[in-house]
């Protein structure tokens, strides 16, 4: 027993899933992963999920890639590591000198570690010299961080997961939280259950978490900023804000009140169905409660208005003073593992590390000083903007890792079409993705497990990973392949392990400031800004607000309503979302056979009386048609979803019937976030097969 014990190594690791950031212990014997030990992580005590804690056959699959592969046709063919960046460098070389820097471009992937991401960015902006790039922020949670930078200044989690016990009142939008963060989810329901915290949750599907809430309202779709403006008008009408906090804290309040015209009680029972009494209720809720905390996910943000309810739910945290301690805030839950330090990091066309605008001169000056060289000076193309400019023919090469874009980006269709027409195509992931199969270069990466490195999690928090096992074959962390590609192009870069490539993050970006990786060992984590000395900020507003006067803003927000409200030709709403056991769109969890036992494949959710109307009962094969595509899959009759609403996972082992077959190009005003959730489609019965 004692050599069996010699021979299995305990490795503490972060979850690779969703944006709670479980930490664990893996404990493996070779190639083999025995167990997941949960012991105590900051962010879920001894707690996981089914998918930390049973979704890591992707590691061992004989799916992996192994070797680099190059396109010859229509077919791949293995290539070595040397073949395969020269072929990089020189397509890469010959398209910045024949049509600019800005024919190229870079999406990183929140998949990723931070460090991976800072050298993807780097490698766009100081080795190809363009700010094209991006990450899969820009399909979630951009809007939740254009509200909050409007408002409060920082996009982040206003407070710690642990801090939602303490609210007096959750406030779930648009968040399947049961589902899409469920070691999250329990601390809200540990509270509500043991400690008599209130729950209201709004959202068009009764999921877990709306059966618990004391208060479920059920807007028609995309109308939540309508209800939120016109709870915060009530409150303000009523007299009923924290006038102590509005004047020591925020700006804007008249501007903001005139704003709120025409949001009476009236309005937004006739714009979203929710009666006035409830809407008074919510409002009476807040103001009585010891501390609101208001959780919100894709249902708010993946909108044609998700920026401006972002910006109405922190509006309207300010008017109650629910900023500046625990208990209270928002919580814009975050969906990757690193979704949040992707965009900490500068994978964005805007901005460079630590959200430091690219055009600012101040900052481009302070990154030159280190890095040696000049920085591109306008702001690149967004991931939306960049499919447009492929279609346009102005940009030619695309360099993307860890992203399955021809699957979760919206209107897939049309992101095929834009694929084909690359004239050159670098796509680097652990397997064969579906994007894979447009590229011209295929890179061999590696999982977290085999991998050093921190990721974000939603809460701001810094945490380590390391290196479990050796990468698979051929294949390596996405670290040292970035600094390949930047080698094979002349860069010159020389670094030995990702916490060199820390010190360099600590060193340029202000809200990293004092990480280091000894600061990190173990367990230990650190929640963003972290000053020079490590001491970190679990409540992100403790002496007012990151604006020159410290003061928040009231945002006078408009309501833009969906583009596609159902009509006689597409007479249904498609919503769409997560489910527990698979993570978005599969590629990771259909590869552990347990999970996929459980849930094999895709289905769309119909409510009874829908059933009804058309003949229909469970296990049926419709196909779904909307002015963008068609899937066929089969029916789930349930009282989850209501009337003519339907709802239908996003992960499908079939790429053919995915989600995004039937959204369209419609965005986030503001934030180019696809409106995945605005989509109209219409239902044909299919012959039984
Ligand atoms: Fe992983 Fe999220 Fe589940 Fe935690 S809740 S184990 S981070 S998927």
């Amino acid at each position: 027993a004692a050599m069996r014990e010699q021979s299995i190594e305990r490795t503490k690791t972060v979850c690779t899933y969703c944006g709670v950031g479980c930490s664990f212990e893996v404990w493996t014997k070779e190639r083999h992963i025995l167990k997941i030990e949960p012991t105590h992580g900051p962010a879920n005590g001894v707690s996981t999920c089914i998918k930390g804690k049973f979704a890591w056959d992707h590691i061992n699959s004989e799916e992996r890639l192994t070797t680099p592969l190059i396109r010859e046709g229509d077919r791949f063919r293995k290539a070595s590591w040397d073949e395969a960046l020269a072929l990089i460098a020189r397509r890469f070389t010959e398209t910045r000198r024949q049509y600019g820097p800005d024919a190229l471009a870079f999406i990183a992937s929140s998949k990723c570690t931070n460090e991976e991401a800072w050298l993807m960015q780097k490698l766009a902006r100081a080795v190809v010299g363009t700010n094209n790039m991006d990450n899969c922020s820009r399909y979630c949670q951009s809007p939740a961080t254009m509200g909050l930078w409007r408002t409060v200044g920082y996009g982040g989690d206003s407070g710690s997961i642990s801090d939602l016990e303490k609210a007096g009142l959750v406030i779930g939008i648009g968040t399947n939280t049961a589902e899409s963060h469920p070691v999250l989810a329990t601390r809200v329901k540990r509270a509500h259950k043991l400690r008599g915290q209130r729950l209201i949750v709004a959202d068009l599907r009764e999921h877990e978490m709306a059966q618990r809430a004391d208060l479920f309202l059920r807007p028609n779709p995309g109308t939540d900023f309508v209800w939120l403006s016109a709870v915060t008008k009530y409150i303000l009408d009523e007299g009923l804000e924290d006038r102590a906090f509005l004047a020591q804290w925020v700006n804007g309040l008249d501007d903001y009140r005139q704003s709120l015209e025409r949001y009476t009680l009236a309005y937004a029972e006739e714009v979203t169905g929710i009666s006035q009494g409830q809407l008074r209720q919510v409002a009476q809720e807040i103001v009585q409660a010891d501390g609101t905390c208001i959780m919100w996910a894709m249902g708010v943000t993946q909108q044609c208005g998700g920026s401006e309810t972002s910006t109405a739910i922190s509006n309207l945290l300010l008017v109650t003073g629910n900023y500046m301690r625990p208990g209270a805030g928002s919580y814009p839950l975050r969906g990757h593992n690193n979704v949040q330090g992707a965009s900490d990091m500068g994978a964005m066309p805007g901005f460079v590390g630590g959200y430091q605008k690219v055009e600012d001169q101040v900052v481009r000056e302070k990154f030159q000083a280190t890095w040696g060289v000049p920085l591109p000076e306008n702001k690149g193309l967004d991931n939306h903007e960049m499919v447009h400019a492929i279609h346009e023919g102005t940009l030619r090469v695309m360099y993307l890792k860890g992203e399955e874009m021809a699957i979760v980006d919206s209107n897939v269709n049309y992101v095929d079409e834009a694929f084909e027409k690359l004239d050159f195509f670098v796509v680097q992931d652990m397997f064969f993705s579906r994007t894979a199969q447009f590229a011209d270069v295929v890179l061999p990466a590696s999982p977290s497990l085999e991998k050093d490195g921190t990721f974000t999690n939603t809460e701001r928090r810094i945490q380590r990973l390391y290196r479990a096992l050796d990468p698979l074959g051929e294949s390596r962390p996405d670290w040292e392949i970035i600094q390949l590609v930047a080698n094979a192009l002349g860069a010159g870069w020389s670094y030995a392990h990702p916490a060199e490539i820390m010190d360099e993050i600590a060193s340029l970006v202000p809200l990293y400031a004092g990480v280091t990786y000894e600061r990190l060992e173990g367990f230990a984590s650190l929640q963003w800004p972290v000053l020079p000395d490590g001491r970190d900020t679990p409540l992100l507003f403790t002496q007012g607000f990151p604006f020159p006067d410290g003061k928040a803003r009231l945002y006078p927000a408009e309501f833009l309503p969906p583009v596609e409200v159902p009509d006689a030709q597409y007479d249904l709403h498609f919503n769409n979302g997560r489910m527990l056991e698979h993570f978005h769109e599969g590629n990771m969890t259909f590869q552990s056979a347990g999970i996929t036992s459980k849930v094999p494949g895709t289905f769309v959710e119909i409510s009874p009386e829908l059933a009804a109307e058309r003949g229909l009962d469970s296990g049926r094969y419709v196909r779904l048609i909307s002015r963008h595509g068609a899937v066929r899959l089969r029916t789930l009759v349930t009282d989850r979803v209501q009337g003519r609403q339907l709802y239908m996972p996003m992960n499908t082992p079939d790429a053919q019937q995915a989600v995004n077959r039937l959204t369209g190009s419609h965005t986030d005003a503001s934030t180019h976030t696809p409106a995945y959730k605005d989509t109209a489609v219409r239902m044909e019965i299919l012959p039984d097969m």
